[in-house]
């Protein structure tokens, strides 16, 4: 199951499986199993915006999943969501997986976020780049989290800028590979094989890395924060070096390390994450 436009104002995992689903229509490669597609955030896609009401991908929390009356339109497309589930329940479908697309405000690198429960962790493993653990654990309410308590076996797939064209391409490669880990499928049989897989592949020069989040700084609603400007995410960053300006007061960098999601819009509590390779 690939699930895309979580988020309304990031389309780019949308026209990814229109194309997937366009290629395997026409070529027909075999594939074990079945492959599910869900837009996400319908409404939110429709109008360009991030969400209606509430963030789609923060209402998947305990006190909203066991009630069955939705206090918003997100709350209603997930009810949705969970319908749909159903009919691909464990009992028939007893190994399923899923990718969760999006994309980001600022230009970044490809990566996988994924939480360490189940499968999830050695499933990433099976694909090339930049994976990321443990931001899952940090948020709650997100999607990916609510389908790893299901058991369904995947990750959350930032596949770069909102609007980048290859934002999309990188998003047709994930969904391919993850056809070939999940389903069996034979990227051979893909007419755009191996252009479409071996772009993204190609992004990473050192290859596979794994990180794992060290450190978050939190914004206060009422504190005024501004990054240093020019941080790419992934970025190197070593001890002493000026981060950003909080209330004044400079934050210089404790580690020598790499920087994860610098804030650079106006909106957000997370000013920032430190991430450290893993083990
Ligand atoms: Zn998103």
């Amino acid at each position: 199951m690939v699930t895309a436009g979580v988020h309304g104002n990031e389309p780019s995992g949308v026209y990814a499986l229109k194309t997937i689903f366009a290629e395997l229509e026409k070529n027909k490669p075999s594939i074990k199993g079945t492959f599910l597609g869900v837009s996400g955030n319908q409404n939110a896609l429709q109008k360009g915006k991030r969400f209606i009401e509430e963030d789609l991908n923060r209402t998947w929390k305990d006190k909203n999943l066991q009630k069955n009356q939705p206090n918003s339109h997100e709350q209603k497309e997930m009810l949705e969501i969970i319908e749909l589930l159903k009919d691909y329940s464990e009992e028939k479908f007893p190994e399923r997986y899923f990718v969760d697309c999006h994309t980001t405000s600022s230009d970044s690198l490809p990566y996988i976020s994924v939480q360490e429960v189940g499968k999830n962790d050695e499933f990433a493993h099976k694909f090339p780049g930049y994976i990321v653990r443990g931001f899952s654990d940090i948020v709650n309410g997100s999607i990916d989290k609510y389908f790893s308590k299901q058991g369904i076996t995947g990750f959350t797939f930032e596949a770069g800028q909102h609007t980048a064209k290859s934002s999309q391409a990188n998003h047709e490669a994930i969904i391919w590979l993850a056809l070939k880990e999940a389903c069996m499928l034979d990227l051979n049989q893909v007419s755009c094989y191996p252009e479409c897989v071996e772009i993204f592949k190609n992004k990473f020069e050192d290859g596979q890395k794994t990180f794992k989040i060290v450190y978050r700084h939190g914004i206060e609603d009422n504190s005024e924060f501004e990054m240093e400007s020019g941080f790419e995410n992934f970025e190197k960053i070593s001890e002493g070096q000026l981060l950003a300006v909080q209330d004044g007061e400079e934050i210089r960098s404790k580690w020598n390390a790499r920087i994860f999601m610098p804030l650079y819009q106006s909106q957000g509590n997370d000013g920032f994450f430190v991430i450290e390779e893993a083990d």
